[in-house]
């Protein structure tokens, strides 16, 4: 049995969007966003966008259909279930939020297939409004990470993730994302974990630039067609590797050639013509 955790990220990973900038589009909500974007932090700025809908007569119906349009490659959806069905604990960290996720991780039947959803939580107020808080308070317990936006550490969720999956046996882990955000998580990965940073998206530069920081394999991966071909890969691999025995000992894909490309770690990324998403 592998013993492996497939950690992904979800905007622009499991999703080839963002899910916050879909709905912020789909619904009419674009200008009043790029208004109030330079005076609230994300989170808190998404969860001002809900209180627009509300005001508006939008219901968390009409979020909730939105959200279902949003489009997700049939290969994700087929690599998340093989991953699932060969034994891997599959998770997701990611800065959405709750309701988000969930709604179009449901629509496509997945929900069944992770084993936990690390995200912003949501709630639906007695006004019938969606919320959207902060996975970490940052007044009262801030995470001390000046890599991360201060609602989100996921290199902290990592570390936990690693803790909690080692006392069930799964000791390798395999993080998919695409993101400045998953960055941090990838700087907490091992020599014997693989890193799939989505190609031509920040992440991917971000280890470039950095990589004496990085000690996992990395993998990159352009569509949802290549995320499941290389995932499957590397799951045999690790697989194979148990009765072996010989870890350390292999090289299965050619990995990302790691040349010096510098990206400011500031820098925005231009992930739409638009909205510019930070995470
Ligand atoms: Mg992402
Ligand atoms: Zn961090």
């Amino acid at each position: 049995m592998a013993g492996i955790e497939v950690v992904f990220d979800f905007d622009k990973t499991i999703i080839d969007d963002d899910s916050d900038r879909w709905v912020v589009e789909q619904l009419g909500l674009t200008d009043l966003f790029i208004k109030l974007v330079p005076t609230l932090p994300w989170n808190i700025l998404m969860d001002r966008m809900m209180k627009e809908l509300h005001s508006q007569g939008r219901t968390i119906k009409d979020i909730a259909e939105c959200l279902k349009r949003t489009p997700l490659h049939p290969k994700i959806i087929s690599a998340i279930k093989s991953a699932h069905s060969l034994g891997c604990e599959l998770r997701i960290v990611s800065d959405a939020n709750h309701f988000f996720i969930e709604t179009i991780l449901e629509h496509h039947g997945l929900m069944d297939c992770f084993a936990e959803i690390n995200t912003n939580p949501s709630l639906v107020d007695e006004e019938g409004k969606l919320r959207i808080l902060p996975f970490h308070d940052f007044n009262s317990s801030p995470h001390g990470c000046d890599r991360c936006p201060p609602n989100m550490c996921k290199g902290l969720v990592i570390e936990r993730i690693r803790a909690s999956a080692f006392t069930k046996g799964k000791n390798r882990i395999i993080y998919i994302g695409d993101g400045k955000g998953d960055y941090c998580s990838c700087l907490k990965l091992k020599e014997e974990d693989y890193i799939m940073p989505r190609k031509d998206y920040p992440l991917g530069d971000l280890i470039r630039t950095n990589s004496s920081l990085i000690k996992a394999g990395v993998h990159e991966w352009s569509d949802g067609e290549e995320l499941e071909r290389i995932l499957l890969h590397l799951i045999n691999t690790v697989k194979s590797e148990d009765h072996s025995t010989n870890i350390g000992n292999f090289s299965p894909l050619t990995s990302v050639d790691l040349n010096s490309h510098a990206v400011a770690l500031s820098a925005q990324e231009p992930f739409h013509a638009v909205i510019e998403v930070p995470h």
